[in-house]
């Protein structure tokens, strides 16, 4: 139960004077739908405005706020805009310009021969001083003192930085004095304010202070849901799985495990064995070798007389699963079998029933196979790959299968740095896969301009006639996804014509079927180019393509370009990536690049881009990872998070049941309560 004292941050944004259907739209895209939601919209950062009394006192691209005089209105021709000439006190000449529908105001709040004060970004354009469209225009200078420091706030489309800030002051007035959660002691040792100080100080300065308490809440919120979580885990029974080997003894792999390797079996095994549930983190780069390790825990499960399943995100990621298990299994004997949300009728009941008759020991299958109607004999271990994909909320979900808890290995191929790892994984243990089978070449990477599309083309045909197998790799980005297909499919239709009936296209807005058959074609080795959006990021192994290109690298994340170069070097032949850009590289993204070229060690760049994202990008970053921070910034406070972790467990030991549902419900931490409630 939510606390009453949260109420009125839980109003709607609707509420508020002014916001009808119209804004709503700009305001969920910025997923601000309540008054908390608004009250935790903090700055990116303020605008410093000097006051001076004539503009020879200002420094060209400063804010200033000054006295003006229009002395004539000029109107617009075409499509320039409308300009006001206007001279300060000593008679320098500023000109005021307006663009678009902003020149009707301007006209009324500009008469001729009527002083002003304006504030705004001086400019020098030729000999004239220039302000493009001024901030403010008042008839009273009160009126421009409180605007020496205003808020910069992030926008969407069909909001502006009055409209924002006007609702950020309105949501403000209705912020509640909340009780202290934060121990006293602590709250002296940084000179933090109390929470509302703190909200309110936040949208008016960039005092650390106020950034740092609330950036904290929020990590102690998340740090309390995660133990919480955990500890409902710890507390409700599994099912110990004792494997006496006598299934894994019968495997004749084609390799022998790396030391990584049989220290995290040692490990799972280790927790499947105790009634208490997994909750274990496989982390390893791509190729590292998660999947027999998930096949070794799942047979030590098969071999207590349970079941398992391994969930995959993607259709076909299932399918090679699937199919890698069949064959590594081979000699065991074991029933394993594929659902998707494709399986229909006769064949879906056939799975249906072994299922439930225990006739098949491992199911492999997408999220179909956790839908309500599929029952299970005797699930007792659930592995989840490519974790990060799934929510904290979706890994409750499935700890909440069945009778006993299930155990559950999660595996992701995003090695994350390790002081996020508490903040996302808190809840699990880690088990790390630190080192590649042997025998990998590094590849090949190189940073190639996009003019140079020839030697591309050229390297590619080479790598084709010698009978290798390549990726084409186009950009999609959300914002714009029908303009990224048409450009892929442009690629498609162009490297056709070169290279012939041998390209097949793979991108989100194709029909599985269709999809599904130019994957099998080009894993089968009858297509030899793939062109793609990012569909193929998560683990597709053709370890014969030994080539990727990646057209508009610079707009890819570091993560990202991992993951998507971790298609290619996975055989004993030297792989090569090209990583194309186009036009000039901003500074960041030219680091992203060359760490790109400069290791294939995903700890490595996990860190690095820990590093370049620094503070600020993390907010634009949300979807493309840390979905439960909002305030904090978890490049710039890692100390925090540190903090927030031990005092989580203080607050948890102390039992203090009010501050910890308070905290957990002005974050939302909605699963964490519930178990609290239950607990
Ligand atoms: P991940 O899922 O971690 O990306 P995979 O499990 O798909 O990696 O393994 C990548 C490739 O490496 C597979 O072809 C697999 O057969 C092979 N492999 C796994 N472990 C070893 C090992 N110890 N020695 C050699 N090859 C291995
Ligand atoms: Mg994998």
């Amino acid at each position: 139960m939510r606390s009453e004292l949260l109420n009125p941050l839980f109003i709607e944004a609707g509420a508020l004077e002014g916001v009808g259907p119209k804004l709503m739209r700009p305001l969920e895209k910025l997923g601000l739908t309540r008054i908390k939601d608004i009250a935790y919209h903090l700055p990116d950062r303020f605008v410093e405005r000097r006051a001076v009394s004539n503009l020879d006192e200002a420094g060209v691209g400063e804010n200033i706020i000054v006295a003006l005089t229009p002395s004539e209105h000029r109107a617009a021709r075409g499509r320039g805009p409308f300009r006001v000439m206007a001279a300060d006190e000593i008679g320098n000449i500023c000109e005021l310009t307006y663009f678009g529908r902003a020149s009707y105001t301007a006209k009324k709040q500009l008469p001729v021969g009527e002083k002003r004060w304006v504030a705004g970004r001086v400019d020098q354009y030729g000999q004239t001083l220039q302000i493009v469209h001024p901030d403010h225009v008042a008839s009273d200078p009160q009126a421009l003192l409180g605007q020496q420091r205003e808020a910069v706030y992030a926008l969407s489309e069909g909001l502006t930085q009055p409209r924002v800030a006007g609702l950020v002051a309105q949501a403000l007035g209705q912020v509640p004095e909340l009780p202290e959660w934060i121990e006293p002691g602590l709250l002296d040792r940084r000179k933090w304010p109390n929470w509302k100080d703190a909200v309110l100080l936040a949208h008016k300065s960039s005092d650390a202070r106020a950034r740092d308490r609330l950036a904290y809440d929020e990590l102690l919120a998340n740090s309390l849901a995660l133990m919480l979580v955990r500890e409902s885990n710890r507390s409700r029974s599994g099912l110990p799985l004792a494997g006496d080997g006598h299934l894994r003894d019968k495997l004749t792999l084609p390799f022998t495990l790396t030391g990584a390797q049989l220290r995290s079996i040692a490990e799972i095994e280790g927790d499947i064995a105790q009634s208490s549930p997994m909750f274990r983190l496989l982390q390893g780069d791509v190729g590292s070798g998660k999947t027999v390790v998930a096949l070794l825990a799942m047979l030590a499960a098969v071999e207590a007389g349970a079941q398992a399943a391994m969930l995959a995100p993607t259709e076909i990621l299932a399918r090679q699963h699937h199919a890698t298990l069949m064959q590594l299994a081979a000699g065991a004997g074991v029933e394993i079998a594929l659902l998707t949300g494709r399986d229909k009728g006769k064949a879906r009941e056939s799975i249906l029933m072994g299922l439930l008759d225990g006739s098949i020991d491992i199911l492999v299958g997408t999220h179909a196979i956790f839908q309500e109607s599929v029952a299970y004999q005797n699930l007792a271990l659930v592995i989840i790959d490519e974790q990060h994909r799934f929510g904290v909320s979706q890994r409750l979900m499935l700890s909440q299968k069945g009778r006993r808890a299930p155990h559950t290995l999660a595996m992701t191929a995003t090695p994350i740095p390790r002081s996020l790892t508490l903040a996302q994984y808190g809840e699990m243990d880690v088990s790390r896969l630190d080192e590649l089978p042997p025998g990998r070449q590094a590849i090949d990477t190189r940073v190639v301009a996009a003019e140079r599309m020839g030697d591309v083309t050229g390297a590619l045909a080479r790598r084709l006639e010698g009978g290798g197998q390549a990726y084409w790799v186009c950009p999609m980005v959300r914002e714009n996804e029908s303009e990224d297909i048409a450009a892929a499919e442009a690629r498609f239709a162009e490297l056709k014509e070169q290279f012939g009936e041998d390209v097949v296209l793979v991108h989100g807005q194709l029909k599985p079927e269709v999809k599904d058959a130019a994957m099998e074609r080009f894993a089968t080795g009858g297509a030899k180019l793939l062109v793609a959006t990012t569909v193929i990021e998560v683990g597709v192994d053709v370890p014969n393509a030994t080539l990727m290109v990646i057209e508009q690298a610079e707009r890819f994340g570091l993560a990202q370009l991992h993951q998507l170069r971790g298609r290619v070097g996975r055989s004993d032949q030297q792989s090569s990536c090209l990583l194309l850009y186009h036009g000039a590289l901003s500074e960041t993204a030219a680091k992203r690049l060359s760490v790109m070229r400069d290791t294939n060690d995903g700890f490595v760049i996990a860190e690095e881009d820990l590093e370049l994202r620094g503070p600020g990008e993390f907010l634009g970053q949300r979807q493309s990872g840390m979905p439960e921070f909002v305030l904090a910034d978890l490049a710039a406070h890692r100390d925090l998070l540190i903090l927030a972790r031990s005092e989580a467990g203080r607050i948890l030991e102390k039992n203090d049941q009010n501050h910890t549902n308070l905290l957990l419900s002005l974050f939302e931490r909605d699963s964490a309560v519930k178990f609290l409630a239950s607990g």
